[in-house]
C-alpha cells in the first residue's frame, strides 16, 4: 500500500523546523537551513534560488528524522557529518572536538608568526586535524606533523587530510610527546582540553556529545597546558614558538604557566567575541 504523503516546499519546510527548534537550538534557522541541504545534497544558494520546489517523500522523511535527533540534542556536525573550518571542509564524529570558529584566532595568528619558509610545526591533540590541515593548506612549505591521543581520531584527521589533498602533514597516535620523532620545531600548537570538571557548560549544547578527554582536564582545567609547556621545551628551536587555545578566563594562568617555564615574549590574543584565546610565547634559550 502506498501513504500519499503531502510534502512542504523548500520554504515550507524552513520554515516549519525553525520553529521546531526555536527553543531547542541557539541558531535554529542556520540548523534548518543546514539539515535541509545536507538531505537534499545542494550548495548554499539551491535553497534561495528554489524556494516554492516541493520535497520528494524520500527528502521529506530524512529531513524529519533529523530533525528529530536535532530537538534531542545531537550536533548538526554529527548528523551531517561534516563542518566547515577555516573555509575547509571537515569530516567529523563523536570521537573528537568539532571544530569551533574560536580556533580559527589560533590558526590566523600561528600564519602571522615570522618564522621560515620552511617550518617545522607541531599540533598536539589534533582532533580532526582542524588546526593542522589548515596551516598546511595556506603553507605548503610548511612541514605539519600533527598527533591524537585516540586512534579514531587520527582515523578521521587522515581521511580529512585525504579529501583536503595535504601532502604536508604526518599525522601519528601519541600521548602528547611520547610519539613524536625527536627533531626541534619552529612552532608547537595545541587546542588541549583545558575546561575545569565541575563547569556547568559541559551540560549544555553540543558539548553533550563531544568526548570528555577533549575538553576536561584537571588542575582548574590547566593540566595538559602545564605538560605541554614543560615538554616542548625538548622539542623547540631556540626562538620557537609555542601557541595554546584556553577559557576566556586563562589567559593569566596560562602566561603565568609560560614565564615560570623560562618562555619569553608572552602574549595573549583575544577571539571574534572579544575573550582571551589563544597565549603564544618564544623559547628565548
Ligand atoms: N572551547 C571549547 C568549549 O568551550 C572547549 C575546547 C577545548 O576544551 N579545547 O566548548
Amino acid at each position: 500500500m502506498t501513504t500519499n504523503v503531502t510534502c512542504p516546499s523548500n520554504a515550507q519546510a524552513l520554515a516549519w523546523a525553525t520553529k521546531l527548534l526555536a527553543n531547542l537550538s541557539d541558531s535554529p534557522k542556520l540548523d534548518a537551513e543546514v539539515l535541509l541541504l545536507h538531505v537534499l545534497d545542494r550548495p548554499r544558494s539551491y535553497l534561495f534560488t528554489w524556494p516554492e520546489e516541493v520535497l520528494s517523500e524520500q527528502h521529506y522523511a530524512k529531513y524529519k528524522e533529523l530533525l528529530e535527533k536535532r530537538c534531542e540534542g545531537l550536533p548538526v556536525a554529527h548528523l551531517t557529518g561534516e563542518r566547515e573550518f577555516w573555509s575547509l571542509p571537515f569530516y567529523v564524529n563523536n570521537s573528537t572536538l568539532i571544530p569551533r570558529p574560536d580556533t580559527e584566532t589560533l590558526v590566523e595568528q600561528a600564519l602571522a608568526l615570522e618564522i621560515p619558509n620552511d617550518a617545522k610545526v607541531l599540533d598536539l591533540g589534533t582532533g580532526t586535524g582542524a588546526i593542522a590541515l589548515s596551516l598546511a593548506s595556506e603553507m605548503p612549505k610548511w612541514q605539519l606533523w600533527a598527533v591524537d591521543y585516540s586512534d579514531d581520531a587520527v582515523l578521521l584527521a587522515k581521511k580529512n587530510q585525504q579529501r583536503l589533498d595535504i601532502t604536508n602533514a604526518t599525522i601519528l597516535q601519541s600521548d602528547w610527546f611520547t610519539n613524536v620523532p625527536k627533531q626541534r620545531f619552529d612552532l608547537i600548537v595545541s587546542n588541549p582540553p583545558y575546561i575545569e570538571e565541575n563547569d556547568v557548560h559541559l551540560s549544555q549544547g553540543d558539548v553533550r556529545f563531544e568526548p570528555l578527554s577533549a575538553l576536561v582536564a584537571p588542575e582548574q582545567g590547566y593540566a595538559d597546558i602545564r605538560h605541554i609547556a614543560k615538554n616542548a621545551l625538548d622539542y623547540l628551536m631556540i626562538g620557537g614558538y609555542i601557541m595554546v587555545e584556553h577559557g576566556y578566563d586563562q589567559g593569566v594562568g596560562v602566561q603565568e604557566i609560560f614565564a615560570q617555564m623560562g618562555y619569553g615574549n608572552i602574549l595573549t590574543i583575544k577571539d571574534m567575541a572579544g575573550c582571551d584565546r589563544v597565549t603564544l610565547a618564544q623559547k628565548l634559550q
